[in-house]
């Protein structure tokens, strides 16, 4: 049983050098696989890269007969090649070499007599706050159910093929142009309303799919976002995968501003017991325009600060400032008793939200990971 020089040294080199019994030569096309990628990466917007091998499976089959001759000190052919393809990668290209490299390069020796080389592109992260400052707009590209988003000929959609506009779009349209990609995914940290607006800047990161430029000026594409007068974007910051995760499972405190409307007119003892709520804690059924989407639970809420700012007849506004996950509108209105206490019910004066903004997100601690991120 004969290697060739690569499994053998994988081996503690304890066979003689030859025709390779496990990879049958075909590693001998390394060498020349890694001038390819060279090339490839080359023609690319790219700062670091990851690899990933394939092999035939017939591979590992025989690498274990080759460890059945009790060698001391074996590697696996597949760790081997890892390390020697990525050191001599870096060599080639001065990239980096990085796990969650900007692209991705498949040295498969499956296919073909002396294996193939192929670049994939590793999506683009990009933070940032954004504003929505008309109604009107989902979050999330909302596809027509009647014709599923193919819009010719459908009159439930007229031809549009989609019953919003989204803020997904106004951002992820623009960041498409700079950076030629195929495609986007807006993931945020909660969403509002498609008839709220939000003037506090709510996180996201937007995930830009195979990019084929990845230095982008993003003061411009803010420029360009802004555009639209319906969304605006600040703080956007290049940012890892990793950020996903902290930004669409945090859950932050958030203040909005309430135009309610009560039956009656409010006198100056009910807006005393509007502002008594502050500190308390409510409990709150799942409200009954989510029920169906939701399990049903009382789960207690922490109204943190509410204040009356202004108030005519039987008109008021309020800000409220609570804990994450509470439903606003239900602890104005009560929602038939399903959120108690509520401000219907303390203020003896049936009471419905009619506009809500979110005003504030108590999101500042994303800023401390951006810092941290951004620095290395
Ligand atoms: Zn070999
Ligand atoms: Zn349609």
């Amino acid at each position: 049983m004969n290697l060739c020089a690569t499994c053998n040294s994988a081996n503690d080199t304890q066979l003689r050098n030859g025709d390779c019994y496990i990879c049958r030569n075909k590693i001998g096309s390394t060498d020349k696989m890694i001038e390819e990628a060279a090339q490839l990466l080359a023609k690319e917007d790219a700062q670091s890269f990851s690899i990933s091998t394939m092999i035939d499976k017939d591979w590992l089959t025989r690498e274990e007969e080759v460890w059945d001759l009790k060698i001391e000190k074996c590697q696996s052919i597949k760790n081997k090649l890892n390390w020697l393809i990525s050191s001599n990668l870096h060599k080639a290209t001065g990239l980096k070499y990085n796990v969650q490299g900007d692209c991705r390069i498949i040295f498969d020796y499956s296919k073909g007599e002396r294996g193939e080389v192929r670049l994939e592109r590793n999506e683009l992260f990009i933070f940032g706050r954004y504003k929505k400052l008309v109604a009107g707009l989902s979050q999330s590209r909302w596809l027509c159910s009647a014709c599923e988003g193919k819009g010719e000929g459908c009159a439930s959609c007229s031809g549009k093929g989609k019953n919003y506009e989204s803020v997904e779009e106004r951002i992820g349209e623009p960041l498409k142009m700079a950076t030629g990609s195929e495609d986007y995914v807006l993931h945020a940290s909660g969403r509002e309303d498609v008839d709220a607006t939000n003037s506090a800047g709510r996180a996201f990161v937007i995930e830009i799919k195979n990019p084929v430029k990845r230095k982008i000026d993003l003061g411009h594409v803010a420029a360009e976002i802004a555009k639209t007068s319906e969304v605006s974007v600040s703080d956007l910051a290049i940012v890892n995968r990793g950020f996903v995760e902290l930004v669409t499972e945090s859950h932050f405190d958030k203040s909005y501003a309430a135009e309610v409307e009560f039956e009656k007119d409010l006198d100056k003892d009910q807006i005393s017991a509007v502002e008594s709520l502050r500190g308390k804690t409510i409990i709150q059924q799942t409200p009954t325009r989510v029920a169906h989407r939701r399990a049903n639970l009382d789960r207690p809420r922490k109204v943190k600060e509410i204040m009356v700012l202004d108030h005519r007849k039987n008109k008021a506004r309020i800000k409220i400032k609570a804990e994450a996950g509470t439903y606003i509108k239900e602890l104005i209105s009560g929602d038939n008793g399903r959120t108690r206490p509520n401000i219907s019910e303390i203020t003896n004066n049936k009471a419905i939200c009619k506009n809500l903004e979110v005003v504030e997100i108590d999101d500042g601690f994303l800023d401390y990971f951006l810092k941290q991120k951004i620095g290395n």
